[in-house]
C-alpha cells in the first residue's frame, strides 16, 4: 500500500503519517523531516536546500527526488510506504508515475489558513528524531523533551509567523492543485483535520479502512 498525504503546512500531515505507519507497519517518508537533516548534518543537497527551507519556498525537485528515491528503495520500504510532504507539486507527482510508483490514495488533511496560523505557533519538533509535538494539543509528556527520545522539542526555524505565511502562499499556489491531480486519478479522500488529534485520527484509519 502506497499512501500519500496531502494538507497545508501545520495541518498534521506528519502526526496522522505516523499513526499510520505504526498501525500499517509501513515506514512513513517525510521529506521535510529528511531535508531538515541534511541540513543539519551539511551534506550537499542539506546546504543547497536550506536558503530555499529558510524562505518557506519549495527546494528544487532535483535536490527532493534524489532524497527520496534513496530513500523509497531500502528495503523497508519494499512493502509499501507513506508520503509525508512529498508529492508537493504537480511535477513530483509526474515524477512519481514515471518512477513506476502506484498511489493507492492520496489523503488531504483539510485545516482552514485561520486555523493553521493559530496553530503553527505552538508547534515543536525534536531536534533529534523530528517528532512532532504542539504546546496545546499535543505536549510532549515533559515539557520541551521528545516522549520518543528524550531529545529537545524546538520551534522549527521556519515556523517563525513570516515563513509561516509564505509557506502557506506556497502551498496554495504549488501543493493544492494536487488535489484535483489525484482527484482525477480517482485517488483522492479528504479528511477533515479536528481540534482532537485522535478524532482526526479515527477520520484518517475510516478514509483509508485500516
Ligand atoms: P510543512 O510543515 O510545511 O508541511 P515540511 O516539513 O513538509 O513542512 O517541509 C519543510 C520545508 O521543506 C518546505 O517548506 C520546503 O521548503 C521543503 N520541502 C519538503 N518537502 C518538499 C518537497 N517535496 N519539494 C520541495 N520542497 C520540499
Ligand atoms: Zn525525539
Amino acid at each position: 500500500m502506497n499512501l500519500i498525504f496531502l494538507g497545508a503546512p501545520g495541518a498534521g500531515k506528519g502526526t496522522q503519517a505516523e499513526f499510520v505507519r505504526e498501525k500499517l507497519a509501513i515506514p512513513a517518508v517525510s521529506t521535510g523531516n529528511m531535508l531538515r537533516e541534511a541540513v543539519k548534518n551539511k551534506t550537499a543537497a542539506g546546504l543547497a536546500a536550506k536558503e530555499y527551507m529558510d524562505r518557506g519556498d519549495l527546494v528544487p525537485d532535483e535536490i527532493v527526488v534524489g532524497i527520496l528515491k534513496d530513500r523509497i528503495a531500502e528495503s523497508d520500504a519494499a512493502n509499501g510506504f507513506i508520503l509525508d510532504g512529498f508529492p508537493r507539486n504537480v511535477r513530483q507527482a509526474e515524477t512519481l508515475e514515471e518512477m513506476g510508483v502506484n498511489v493507492d490514495l492520496a489523503i488531504e488533511i483539510h485545516v482552514s489558513d485561520e486555523r493553521i496560523c493559530a496553530r503553527m505557533s505552538g508547534r515543536r519538533v525534536c531536534e533529534k528524531c523530528g517528532a512532532s509535538y504542539h504546546t496545546v494539543y499535543k505536549p510532549p509528556k515533559t515539557e520541551g523533551k521528545c516522549d520518543a527520545c528524550g531529545g529537545d522539542a524546538v520551534i522549527r526555524d521556519d515556523d517563525k509567523p513570516e515563513t509561516v505565511l509564505s509557506r502557506l502562499k506556497t502551498y496554495h499556489e504549488k501543493t493544492a492543485p494536487l488535489k484535483d491531480f489525484y482527484s482525477k486519478r480517482g485517488k483522492l479522500k479528504i479528511v477533515e483535520g479536528q481540534e482532537a488529534v485522535d478524532d482526526t485520527k479515527r477520520l484518517t484509519f475510516e478514509a483509508i479502512g485500516c
